[in-house]
């Protein structure tokens, strides 16, 4: 049976397009689908990054026409990316990177968010909304900034992004407190990601419908929750896999391994998508940093929140709840949904669950695990640097340390590189042995000396812009918040 449904019960499925609206399901599951379209690479042959795109959004989000997905994806890549491949790859040493961060705001996020903008609003007109729409978003440092870009001024939607005041780097803070936009609002939490992420679900479960119909407004999310955020980033497993084809790399259905720096396990839960639609992909390395949840479960079948939060330099992988996974635990128990509802009640009350055996070998069979704290990371930036030229962030150095891990050698691996090193560039400048000058300005002069690349013109400036947000709340006053914001949205 086709179409999306919770992986929390719901018996009835909504369509492509009623799921990007919601973002949530209203029982707080998330919409995700029983039954995977094949889409067999072959067909893909030469094939360029917005072609792909077509044929997989196409193929996933049912409910919207070819002309309404040409449209979308048209829209979404013209002019926003430095270069026409949109997520080139690049050979480094004897492993592949795929470098994700080439959109306006220099993180892999742009790749997705630049198209959900337009599925929700080409979802609005087909569905004859006349509310608005406000999207509530919770950013460990990079959805918040791209997220912003991508609905800036889209009429009919307002958008409010909520960080943790601590713990995300000065540029990526500018990018999201200077943004132009009448529609717009940024906001502090003094908490960390998870609570913000708790927040924000916990306001879609309980915002009252009669506010919502009196205020003539409805709630959606940007984050990787929204089905219309993960099914863009299925594109560029096959883009990868077929540029190793047309490199002459691969045989068409030769494995390949791919290495993902996981957070919210959005990025790589794409990738398992990816499979399950026919790309042969090996085995997925989910990689952590100090926050290594994942990585123990993947190890014991036992998944444990209670444990201390790190503030790490890759602040994006930040995570102690990682939302996606439920997208996961659905099909490894064979889309149990109260199941999954039993483990996420145990999740919410006790801060852990454990995953039945059969099911954690189902998903053993495709994902390992593997986490390196911030000196391994940072060791990777200077060595890699050393050996071949090529200067990484520190969120692709944490997966460049796990694919080292799990490497096989008889299989290529790709390294997802989801940020620009020019956004972290104190960090990148440790890794790589330098002075790090105090002033930021002089961090990005000095790396482009070093490393020989320009930085990205998008982030040029941004710290001198004028700050237009500067709300700090409590996480506990985040509903009060947004009901403000709602009433004169
Ligand atoms: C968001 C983000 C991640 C984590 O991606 P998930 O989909 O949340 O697992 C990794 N690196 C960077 C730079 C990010 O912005």
């Amino acid at each position: 049976m086709s179409g999306f449904y919770s992986t929390r019960g719901d018996k009835n499925s909504v369509s492509g397009p009623q799921a990007v609206l919601r973002g949530i399901a209203p029982d707080g599951g998330l919409y995700t689908l029983k039954d995977f379209p094949k889409i067999p690479p072959q067909e893909l042959v030469g094939a360029s990054f917005q072609e792909i795109s077509r044929r997989v959004l196409g193929a996933y989000l049912e409910g919207y026409t070819r002309e309404e997905i040409d449209g979308c994806v048209e829209r979404a890549y013209a002019n926003k990316f430095d270069v026409k491949e949109i997520a080139p790859l690049k050979q480094v040493g004897d492993k592949y990177v795929l470098e994700l961060f080439h959109g306006p705001t220099a993180a892999f996020k742009d790749v997705a968010l630049s198209v959900l903008p337009q599925l929700m609003r080409c979802a609005m007109e087909k569905e004859g909304r006349s509310d608005r729409i406000l999207i509530l978003t919770a950013t460990s440092g990079d959805t918040g900034s791209a997220a912003l870009t991508g609905f800036a001024d889209v009429p009919g939607i307002s958008i409010v992004v909520f960080y943790p005041d601590k713990g995300i780097s000065p540029i990526q803070r500018a990018q999201m407190t200077t943004m132009a936009g009448e529609n717009l609002g940024v906001c502090a939490i003094t908490g960390n990601f998870d609570q913000a992420q708790t927040g924000v679900k916990r306001i879609f479960t309980e915002i009252s419908p009669e506010f919502c119909r009196e205020h003539g407004v409805s709630l959606s999310s940007a984050n990787s929750i929204n089905i219309g955020r993960l099914a863009p980033q299925i594109v560029y497993y096959y883009s990868a896999y077929l540029e190793l084809v047309r490199a002459g790399r691969i045989a068409m259905g030769d494995k390949v391994d791919f290495c993902v720096p996981t957070g919210n396990f959005g990025d790589i839960l794409a990738g398992y998508f990816a499979l399950l639609s026919g790309l042969p992909v090996g085995r997925l390395i989910c990689a952590s940093n100090e926050n290594n949840v994942l990585t123990d479960f993947l190890a014991t079948g036992t998944y444990d929140k209670n444990r201390d939060f790190h503030v790490t330099l890759s602040p994006s992988m930040d995570i102690l709840v990682s939302s996606n996974l439920e997208r996961l635990l659905y099909n490894a128990l064979d889309n149990d949904a109260s199941a999954v509802a039993a483990l996420m009640a145990q999740l919410k009350e006790t801060g852990r669950y454990i995953l039945p055996e059969q099911a954690m070998a189902r998903i053993r069979e495709r994902f390992v695990g593997a986490c390196a704290d911030d000196e391994a990371a940072l060791a990777a930036i200077g060595r890699v640097f050393r050996e071949t030229g090529y200067v990484m962030d520190p969120h692709t150095a944490v997966a460049w340390r796990a694919a080292e891990d799990c490497a096989r050698a008889d299989v290529p691996c790709v390294v997802l590189s989801t940020a620009s090193p020019f956004k972290f560039p104190a960090s990148v400048l440790r890794g790589l042995g330098a002075e790090v000058p105090e002033d930021a300005g002089e961090q990005t002069a000095l790396l482009e000396k070093l490393s020989g690349e320009k930085a990205p013109a998008s982030l040029a400036g941004v710290l001198e812009r004028e700050l237009r947000f500067k709300d700090v709340i409590d996480p506990n006053d985040m509903m009060q918040y947004v009901l403000g914001k709602a009433a004169r949205a």
